[in-house]
């Protein structure tokens, strides 16, 4: 295959600034990678809420700019950096790009499958170039083959929102038959959540706001809908959908720290709380009830590589679909504008070559 020496990518050229969308991006030759590094021409990339987090600079730790965003592309291998060594992919194979890029391997926290808190770790679209380029530098031991039986635009969404909720399940202490609420449940993550989570057996509370995320959330398997907007009394609804007794497991996958503050109240005693929407704000678990409810609180981060490849394995099966419009590169100011404004059910996917 050819590689052109020039390329279409959606630059953030500065935090809190305008996207642009440059037609001569250069496109790094082959003989410029680093042992490790291959070259991928991308074909889907999902937008995650992160990356709108990323071009705002709304965390208190930075992306580097000029910035390409992007954590969620699916394409071909095209290169690998001469002098890699033990490479477990090749030229022409398909893989994944997800938010976590690199690591070392050899730090304790790579031995205990934490990569993502590696002190040498690299971010797609946040401390290197993501997929929202045609072409992108990535790294061998950590791209994620994509099974045979899921369509590309289909597969690139469970590289960030698939792995990591079902990341956030798994780490739910749940057990089939248990309930779990849905906090962001017709978004991006959360209408992943509603799906891995009934496939393990769980009964699910999905929270969201408007009718398209409410059809969404209950055509997908979720028991029962609340709207956040329109529901006075978050707390009684839920405990009220669940035996009056509240949920087994909150996962919290909105932006909202309103959303966190209120599973602390509605969560059943000896619960979980799988923290997964990231504000940059407290959210004001009270010590008393923490310890009385005996609740458990767990942040999850992404996925490994092995959590990688068993939601992709997931969607493989069938068991879970990621409901997206397909959208052009040229498309992502204005999906940025529809996330932000809240009004995109599932996920935006955009097609890149
Ligand atoms: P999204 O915008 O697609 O979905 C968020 C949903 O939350 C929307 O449907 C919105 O209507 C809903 N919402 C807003 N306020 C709410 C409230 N008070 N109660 C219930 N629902 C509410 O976003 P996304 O791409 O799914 O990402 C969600 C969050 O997860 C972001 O903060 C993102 O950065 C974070 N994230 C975390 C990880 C991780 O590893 N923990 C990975 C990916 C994304
Ligand atoms: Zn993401």
């Amino acid at each position: 295959m050819s590689i052109p020496k020039v390329q279409t990518a959606a630059i953030v050229p500065e935090l809190g600034g305008d996207l642009t969308i440059k037609t001569d991006h250069p496109v790094p030759t082959i003989d410029s990678l680093q042992p490790g590094e291959c070259l991928v021409k991308i074909s889907h990339t999902g937008v995650c809420h992160t990356d709108l987090h990323a071009k705002m600079g709304d965390w208190p730790v930075k992306p580097m700019v000029p910035l390409i965003g992007g954590h969620e592309g699916v394409g071909e291998i095209v290169g690998i950096a001469p002098g890699t060594a033990n490479s477990p992919v090749k030229v022409g194979d398909r893989v994944g790009i997800k938010w976590m890029a690199d690591s070392c391997l050899d730090c304790e926290f790579c031995r205990k499958g934490l990569e993502m808190t590696c002190p040498k770790v690299k971010y797609s679209g946040y401390t290197v170039d993501g997929t929202f380029s045609q072409y992108v530098v990535s790294f061998v031991h950590h791209v994620t083959p994509i099974p045979e039986g899921i369509d590309s635009a289909e597969a690139a969404s469970l590289l960030c929102a698939g792995v990591t909720v079902y990341k956030a399940l798994k780490q739910s202490n749940t057990i089939v038959g248990n309930y779990v609420a849905i906090p962001g449940a017709g978004g991006g993550l959360g209408h992943l959540a509603v799906q891995y989570a009934v496939a393990m057996g769980l009964r699910v509370i999905a929270i969201d706001t408007g009718k398209d995320k409410k059809d969404l959330s209950l055509s997908l398997g979720a028991e029962t809908f609340i709207d956040f907007k329109e529901e006075k009394d978050i707390v009684g609804a839920i405990k009220s959908s669940s035996e009056g007794l509240g949920p087994h497991a909150a996962i919290v996958a909105s932006a909202s720290a309103g959303a966190y503050k209120q599973a602390i109240d509605y969560l059943r005693p000896g619960g979980t709380l799988v923290c997964v929407g990231m504000p940059d704000a407290d959210i004001g678990i009270n010590a008393f009830w923490c310890v009385f409810k005996a609740i458990r609180v767990q942040g999850s981060y992404v996925g490994n590589r092995q959590d990688a490849v068993e939601a992709l394995e997931m969607g493989a099966a069938g068991k879970v679909k990621v409901h997206y419009q397909l959208r052009e590169l040229e498309d992502l100011k204005q999906t940025y504008e529809d996330l932000e404004a809240g009004k995109i059910a599932g996920r935006i996917v955009l097609k890149v070559s």
